[in-house]
């Protein structure tokens, strides 16, 4: 028995050994502050080889949701309640998808004069191949559903942060008053960014290098090596995988349908990648000039200010059951196309992952009016971009892999139906800002609200629920 235990254990070795051999290192992006989300550090991130080995813990239903919340506030009541309000919205979205691993989520209170109700972004994303041979990012969370193993996935999945500056209103308070807002609802609506309800197209680097403010781009995947920069291409995320851009009624009538990811291959003909630069100067120097930049930021500038124009069109889906993303605003990276349309679904079952939200409205109201706050249109969603639902249980495609284990198909991404959809400007003017520091100001806006609490002035205070 001896013999067999230490062969056993001899065994055991030589598998560690021969399986750290097969952790290859790819590219992460991580986002460490969702108040920043600008900020995308590219390090090196270990992923080993497919694993075959069934987890021999059995998962725990009642278990697939980690919330630390760090609460900057004196109210330890109120952090209480937010902290099981945020549990509750985990638990409920995990009761709708088929979990591997526990999602886990840092969240933090930190009070801001700014029109925003909270700020979320998945704290690393993961470069892997999908099935369609194209690299692309996805966060944590849905990284570590696959059959891969990370072999350093940080501490968290999830990075949020709420705005105690308004009044929260939670399950189980008094009813809600016209100022207060749903804690819950919009708990649910961060977790989904964080989850992967997110796109890289915005005009983050264009901001943050300088160039015009206008030019919405894919993510370039840029790191400082010995001697210069090396460009290793842009990036997208899943979830752009299935975003579409619909022709205009300033474009020619033949115009097609066009996929970020097609638009993602154009930009990557800049370079082409993987190509080394002496500095970033150089490299933005000769993007700033090349033909992709100046052809492509605009048009997609345009594109993400055109109501109805860009939609996500679910795996395998005809265009016609898709969703329209957010559009039809003066451009906002932090609401644009990363929402749903407010001008389609703001009033309708699918509400939850539109840019702004009301005040004064309950769970209960919501759930008597639309039955499930989580809506077939937005599990679809989900589920395109990788997560098992309770609904549709079946993978749509093998899991993605890491992108040195396999060689690159060439990419055919499409919809199953192109579109004529026309479609006309219309700007909506953003929330109205509201600077109130104190409770008495709170009070007095009250008096006002409650003045003008049948006219259209109430609509003045729907604020952002996502920061910038
Ligand atoms: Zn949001």
């Amino acid at each position: 028995m001896k013999f067999n235990f230490l062969f056993f254990r001899f065994v055991i070795i030589l598998f560690d050994i021969s399986f750290l051999s097969f952790a290859l290192t790819q590219n992460c992006i991580d986002i460490p502050n969702p108040l920043n989300k600008t900020n995308r550090i590219i390090r090196p991130c270990h992923i080993g080889k497919p694993s075959n080995l069934k987890s021999k813990s059995k998962r725990d239903e009642n278990d697939m949701c980690k919330v630390d919340f760090t609460c900057n506030i004196s109210d330890g009541n109120l952090c209480e309640k937010a902290q099981k309000s945020l549990y509750d919205a985990c638990q409920n979205i995990s009761s709708i998808l088929i979990l591997k691993k526990q999602i886990t989520i840092s969240a933090t209170f930190l009070a801001d004069s700014s029109n925003y109700l909270g700020a979320t972004t998945p704290s690393r994303f993961y470069l892997l191949r999908s099935k369609d041979g194209i690299v692309r990012a996805y966060p944590q969370a849905l990284a570590k559903q696959f059959q891969l193993e990370l072999n350093d996935t940080l501490s968290y999945d999830i990075e949020m942060i709420f705005n105690p500056s308004y009044e929260f209103w939670f399950n189980g308070d008094e009813p809600i008053s016209a100022l207060q807002y749903n804690f819950f609802t919009i708990s649910l609506h961060e977790i989904f960014h964080g989850l992967g309800f997110m796109s890289f197209f915005d005009n983050s680097f264009a901001v943050n290098y300088g160039l015009s403010s206008e030019s919405i781009s894919p993510l370039p995947e840029l790191t400082s090596v010995s001697g210069g920069e090396l460009f290793e291409g842009f990036i997208e995320t899943i979830f752009d995988r299935f975003v579409y851009i619909l022709a205009d009624s300033s474009e020619p009538e033949n115009t097609k349908i066009n996929s970020f990811t097609n638009i993602t291959a154009e930009f990557n003909k800049f370079g082409p990648p993987p190509k080394n630069y002496s500095n970033e100067i150089e490299f933005l120097k000769n993007l700033s000039d090349s033909p992709q930049w100046k052809n492509l930021t605009p048009y997609l500038y345009k594109k993400a200010t055109l109501q109805d124009s860009i939609i996500f069109v679910p795996f395998n889906e005809d265009v016609s059951n898709g969703t329209f993303l957010e559009t039809g605003i003066a451009y906002n990276p932090g609401s644009t196309i990363s929402h749903v349309s407010s001008n389609k679904y703001e009033d309708t079952s699918d509400f939850l992952m539109v840019y702004q939200t009301n005040p004064g409205i309950s769970t209960e109201s919501l759930i008597n009016e639309f039955g499930d706050l989580i809506s077939p249109r937005l599990k679809t969603i989900m589920h395109s971009i990788g997560f098992l639902t309770k609904d549709n249980p079946i993978m749509n495609e093998p899991e993605p892999e890491n992108p040195e284990s396999s060689p690159s198909p060439s990419p055919s991404p499409s919809p199953s139906s192109s579109s004529t959809t026309t479609n006309s400007v219309t700007y909506k003017n953003s929330s109205t800002k509201i600077y109130l520091d104190t409770w008495k100001l709170w009070k007095f806006a009250l008096m006002i609200l409650i003045v003008y609490l049948q006219t259209d002035y109430f609509g003045n205070f729907k604020l952002i629920i996502c920061n910038e």
